[in-house]
């Protein structure tokens, strides 16, 4: 073995898991993704997907991927940057920033490009980047592929980013860079302060509204418009990956920042742009957003059904508030082995469990869609409560310290 694969082998957890028959990923869907699908011949109900508004089987949506492929084939073949820009991107793009009130948008290959490819190249060797503590893996590799000095802050607490902030130099670039919606927490970022600070300390505003799109704001149209501050957020990023029912990110921002980003993103730049048929799918899916707001009404309708009931029967969900529902087991095996006792009984969730949490946070994630039916979530959580009493997790605190 060579001293790579002595040190590979060395990796235990996935083989350890397997062992015990509690292994989670990689779970092969032989279905369309909707509240239902079908894994190894059997039915589940999906509580795992980010297709917020169920739009992947929307038959327009579907319909405008075909005709994009007889259009246009079935790839690029070349980055935005040379050959493979589509008129079809800068419909898109052009339909992005009239959505999110910006000058301009730009859209990169996946939403984890879209954030390495801004946060990377906007500010230099003698700039800052704030981060949250529990910001999105791919914000924490954009700030890796920047020179600037990183400084994290504790999740959502603006003492601590102000703390960071008041010791910057004044003529420094510092970006604080946040999920609009945590994507495992379900907390919406303190925007209305963030803000006060950026004003007070000249920073920059970079959103992450990956999990917001489809979900809150007018329109459905993210954070900013959530708490009515288009015009202080200076960039929006987000992916076509979720409630945009395809694959595929943007960010959305001024003139100039778009102009300079297109001659300087790496990640735009020297990727190939996304294929015809997931430009045309996340178009259509955002022109339907706009159309049939009785989408997010429902998802708002199974949000608060979900977090009611869950809290009704004393879930430990945290600060939940938006359709990713966290239910805390606080215990990594037993994170496993609840999942996989939900898997059998039919239910789909998906574990997180440290390093992605600390380790007394380890959690199922619970997420709604609009397609949703109550029947379906009362029926997941009939099963959480089996689970819960034959595994032991998230007691209410009476319950945990009776003898
Ligand atoms: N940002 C956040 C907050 C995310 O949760 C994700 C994906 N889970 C991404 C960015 C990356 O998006 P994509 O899947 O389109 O690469």
């Amino acid at each position: 073995m060579s001293i790579l694969q002595q040190r590979l082998a060395k990796y235990t957890v996935a083989k350890e898991a397997r062992a015990q028959g509690l292994y989670p990923y990689f779970r092969e869907i032989g279905s369309n993704q909707d509240t239902e699908v079908i894994i190894n011949d059997k039915r589940v109900l999906m509580f795992g997907s980010n297709s917020y508004l169920g739009l992947t089987n929307h038959p327009k949506v579907k319909e405008a991927a075909k005709q994009a492929v007889d259009k246009y084939g079935t790839g690029c073949a070349g980055s935005r940057f040379l050959n493979g820009t589509l008129d079809l991107h800068v419909q898109l793009e052009n339909e992005l920033a009239a959505y999110f009130k910006k000058d301009a948008a730009l859209v990169f290959s996946t939403g984890f490009q879209s954030n390495l490819g801004t946060i990377s190249c906007l500010s230099g060797r003698n700039d800052y980047i704030l981060i949250d503590e529990y910001d999105h893996a791919s914000i924490i590799d954009g700030t890796r592929l920047s020179f600037s000095k990183v400084l994290k802050f504790k999740h959502n607490d603006m003492e601590s980013l102000e703390k960071q902030l008041s010791r910057l130099p004044d003529d420094a670039v510092k970006l604080i860079v946040v999920d609009g919606i945590f994507s495992m927490e379900g907390d919406i970022v303190k925007l209305p302060k963030i803000v006060e600070l950026a004003k007070k300390y000249g920073g920059t505003i970079i959103v992450d509204d990956a999990h917001s799109v489809g979900v809150i704001g007018h329109q459905g149209s993210g954070t900013a418009s959530h708490f009515g501050l288009e015009n202080e957020v200076d960039y929006i990023v987000g992916t076509f990956s979720k409630s945009l029912a395809s694959l595929g990110g943007f960010v959305a921002a001024d003139h100039t920042s778009i102009e300079y980003m297109k001659h300087h993103s790496r990640a735009l730049m020297f990727s190939a742009s996304i294929p015809p048929a997931s430009a045309a799918s996340a178009l259509a899916a955002l022109r339907i957003i706009q159309e049939e707001p009785e989408r997010i009404e429902k998802l708002w309708n199974n949000t608060n059904y979900t977090i009611k009931c869950l809290k009704e029967n004393e879930f430990d969900i945290g600060h939940a508030e938006s359709p990713i529902v966290p239910i805390y087991v606080r215990d990594n095996t037993k994170t496993f082995q609840v999942t996989q006792m939900l898997f059998n009984e039919g239910i789909f969730v998906n574990p997180v469990i440290s390093p992605a949490v600390p380790s007394d946070a380890s959690l199922l994630r619970f997420s709604l869609m609009a397609t949703h039916s109550h029947e379906q979530i009362d029926i997941a959580i009939d099963k959480f409560i089996k689970a819960r009493k034959l595994i032991g997790f998230g007691e209410p605190e009476e319950a945990v310290s009776a003898p």
